[in-house]
């Protein structure tokens, strides 16, 4: 399959620009798109047979459900039944925006699309060429990140094209993103709102609404440790990783530098391609090595915004081992230390 990727200017669309990538979607095609927080792989999330495309193209396991997109906050009736008010009360906050709401999901949600499970993912995300493609379409759209699964998130369109090249049929290019991050995750079924997976808007955020919002536990793990069960499907999979092995150091900034200097020099001393993962504080302690900085430490949305496009360089460069330092978790820290523990697959030393 030739995938054609066609560029879009966000503060310049018109409805035409559209037809052709409307027309695939409701032929139950796949159409990648760009979001507020990343590359997005989207079908008609009402045509089992398009969720199935998606899982396939993705090589994503089938119990991990998808995010149906929407673009009126209307549609939340016609997806979810036995919604709380704090659910709308969301909804007028952060809607449109990088939230994500977990609802008990009505018939028409098919359970290809929710992974086997009776509540469904819901999302009005703000990016003009999103809402409009989903607003031309007349759909709600099932998409999950627009990347092969287990590798880092796309946040432009040459990644999706790298990752999916010959298996979708079109990508929206709207150029880089704005956040880099996928969207905090909420999930109003249970007895307490409880964030299955950070992001963006931060506990604080939501806790101005609903003020007795919790973490799932999952969210603050620092090991690997299978006592906790993450209940985003999504979230128990090594996800977001480079190529090469990650491993994270955590502690001063000092004692950090140090032992990302020991362990390279032992990795290069063994004949391997070594990349160290940095900030701007610390990339000159690195001298003598690949260093990807991704910003100033205090910059917890810069980094946010840099983190996978710094994963995917490190397998352009062909890095076997990759070394790197922990990050302020004010903000969205929270999101960025949570992505990059799992990039690293929980290998996490204190020094
Ligand atoms: P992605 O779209 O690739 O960012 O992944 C979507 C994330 O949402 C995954 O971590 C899923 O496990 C999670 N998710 C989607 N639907 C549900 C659901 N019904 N219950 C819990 N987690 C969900
Ligand atoms: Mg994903």
């Amino acid at each position: 399959m030739e995938t054609r990727v066609v560029r879009m200017d966000r503060d310049n669309l018109r409805k035409e620009q559209f037809e052709e990538a409307v027309a695939l979607l409701r032929r139950g095609e796949l159409v990648a798109f760009p979001t507020e927080t990343v590359y997005g792989l989207g079908g008609n999330a009402l045509d089992p047979a398009a969720s199935a495309k998606i899982y396939a193209a993705k090589g994503r396991p089938s119990d991990n459900p998808l995010i149906v997109h929407i673009c009126d906050t209307d549609a939340l009736s016609e997806l979810a039944q036995d919604i709380p008010d704090g659910a709308w009360e969301l909804a007028k906050r952060f809607w449109p925006g990088p939230m994500t709401m977990i609802l008990k999901k009505k018939d028409i949600v098919p359970k290809e699309t929710t992974g086997g499970l009776s509540t469904v993912a819901i999302r009005m995300p703000s990016d003009p060429i999103a809402a409009m493609l989903i607003r031309e379409s007349g759909l709600y759209i099932a998409a999950p990140s627009a990347n092969a699964s287990g590798r880092p998130s796309t946040t432009r369109a040459e990644h999706v094209y790298e990752d999916l090249n010959g298996r979708i049929p079109m990508i929206l290019d709207g150029g880089a993103v704005q956040i880099g991050l996928e969207s905090t995750i909420i999930d109003l079924t249970g007895e307490r709102p409880l964030i299955l997976r950070p992001g963006y808007i931060t506990l604080e955020d939501v806790r101005k609404v609903l003020p007795n919002a919790a973490y799932d536990p999952a969210v603050l793990r620092r090991k690997a440790d299978d006592t906790i069960v993450a209940k985003a499907p999504g979230m128990k999979y090594r996800h977001y990783a480079p190529k090469g092995q990650l491993t994270v150091f955590e502690g001063s900034l000092e004692n950090v530098t140090k032992a990302v200097r020991k362990n390279a020099a032992e990795k290069k001393a063994e004949g391997f391609r070594v990349a160290i993962l940095a900030s701007e504080e610390t990339k000159d302690a690195y001298k003598g090595y690949t260093v990807c900085s991704v910003g100033d430490r205090e910059d917890e949305a810069g980094i946010a915004a840099r983190l996978f496009d710094t994963l995917r360089e490190f397998d352009h460069m062909g890095a076997d081992y990759i070394f790197g330092e922990c990050f302020p978790t004010e903000g969205v820290g929270q999101a960025v230390m949570n992505r990059l523990m799992k990039a690293a697959g929980y290998h996490i030393e204190q020094v």
